[in-house]
Parts: structure tokens; sequence; C-alpha cells
């Protein structure tokens, strides 16, 4: 569960996150849709404890792991490095239980063959999948994603769909800010829209017969 409470958080003089209230049940997919600007970055950061909230209050059960844009690999570092790096340093879990798990995620998400690359002979889905196996080595019981699709070409969303929906199988609670209207509705249970930094509009996709015409009308 996690219970956003009044939370603002402001940039100089622009309000980024106003006043939003917000809980999301454990093991729920929730996209966050909104214009550029709208707050969706600032709201997962603020999640995560990237950024701090200038007034309210986020409480969640489990530990958040995030995913950024554009991947944020090392690009001095292989595949296999980039991923057991921040574990090892923060001594996560014992190094031969380190190197059973990466090996495993990169196995489940298809980029074993890959482990001894550097990030820039990767396209840019195997780069994706890589940033998603160097969050999940830390079993996130949250899994935050900003912009996962930013970048890929149709058929590899469609993938990033895929793997996504597989996370969900194990009951993490997943937070997806993106500006894809429809990757979103692929994947989420419940999708919020943020406006100017507030929720201008909460629903679930399922039970309208046209969210994408729905949410749009609302981004005018
Ligand atoms: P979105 O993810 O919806 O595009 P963001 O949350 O990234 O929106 O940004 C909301 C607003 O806050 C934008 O106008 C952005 O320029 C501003 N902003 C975000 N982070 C910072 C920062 N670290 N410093 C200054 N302004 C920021």
């Amino acid at each position: 569960m996690i219970v956003i409470k009044k939370v603002s958080k402001s940039f100089g003089n622009y309000m980024a996150l106003n006043e939003i209230d917000l809980e999301i049940a454990t093991g729920d997919t929730v996209g966050l849709a909104g214009p550029s600007g709208s707050g969706k970055s600032t709201l997962l950061r603020c999640i995560q404890g990237l950024e701090v909230p200038d007034s309210g209050v986020i409480s969640c059960s489990g530990r958040p792991g995030f995913m950024f844009q554009d991947f944020q690999l090392f690009p001095h570092m292989t595949v296999w490095e980039n991923i057991l790096y921040a574990p090892t340093t923060r001594k996560f879990l014992p190094q031969s239980l380190l190197e059973i798990k990466a090996s495993e995620l990169l196995l489940h998400l298809g980029v074993e063959q890959f482990k001894d690359r550097y990030p820039a002979g990767l396209s840019g889905g195997q780069k994706q999948r890589v940033a998603l196996a160097r969050t999940l080595i830390f079993n996130p019981d949250i899994l935050l994603c900003d912009e996962p699709t930013s970048g890929l070409d149709v058929a590899t969303t469609r993938d990033v769909a895929v793997l996504l929906k597989s996370i969900q199988r194990q009951k993490t609670t997943v937070i997806i800010a993106s500006h894809d209207l429809d990757f979103l509705m692929q994947i989420s249970h419940r999708i919020i829209l943020l406006k100017n930094g507030g929720i201008a509009s909460d629903i679930e996709p399922q039970k309208l017969a046209n969210p994408i015409e729905y949410l749009k009308k609302l981004y005018e």
C-alpha cells in the first residue's frame, strides 16, 4: 500500500505537485499519464525518496526501486558489472547470492547472452531489459518506472509491456510514468492523469468504453 497525503513540491515559483492525495493498493499497476511538465517524474521521485516534498506525507509498505528514463546504464561497465555494481557496493546480499540472482534475472529478461557487452553494443530494448534487471536485483516491492518506453519502437514497446506484466504476476506494485497512453492502457489497472501538478482524472480503463478518447479530452 502506498498512501500519499497532500503532497506538494515546488521548484522555484513552479508548483510541480499541488496537494496530491492518492492511495495505491499493493500489487496494482498504475499508469501516471499527463503532458510533459505535469509532475509525473516528480511524483515518482518523491515516492522513491529522490526528492523531498515541501509538505505532505508519503508512506509505503515495502521497498521501492526506480527505473530511470533513458536507462542511465554506466557506459564503462559491462552488462554484468552494471547489474552487480550497486548491490555489491551496498553489500545487499552475499556476493554468491547476488551473482545467482543476476544470472536468473538476465535469463528471465532474455539478455543473458549480452552479459559481457558494454551498453553501447546493445539496442534500446536490450538496454531497457538490463536497466530493469539492475532495479529488480534489489527485490523491490514497488517498481517505479519513469518513461520506460521513451525512444523505443512499437515492437520493443510491446516487449516492455509483456515484461512489466510478468512482474505484475509477482505481486509487485508497479507505477509507470509515461506520455504513451496506448502503452499504459496495455498494462495498467488504473490510470491517473496529472495536469499542472494535480490529479485531473483517476480511471480504471477496463470500465470505460473508450478510455484513450476520454483521457485525450482531459489533456486539452
Ligand atoms: P513530467 O514528468 O510530467 O514531464 P516533471 O515532474 O519532470 O514532469 O516536472 C514538473 C515540472 O517541474 C517541470 O516544469 C520541470 O521543469 C520542473 N522540475 C522538475 N525537476 C526539477 C528540478 N530538479 N529543478 C527545477 N525544476 C524541476
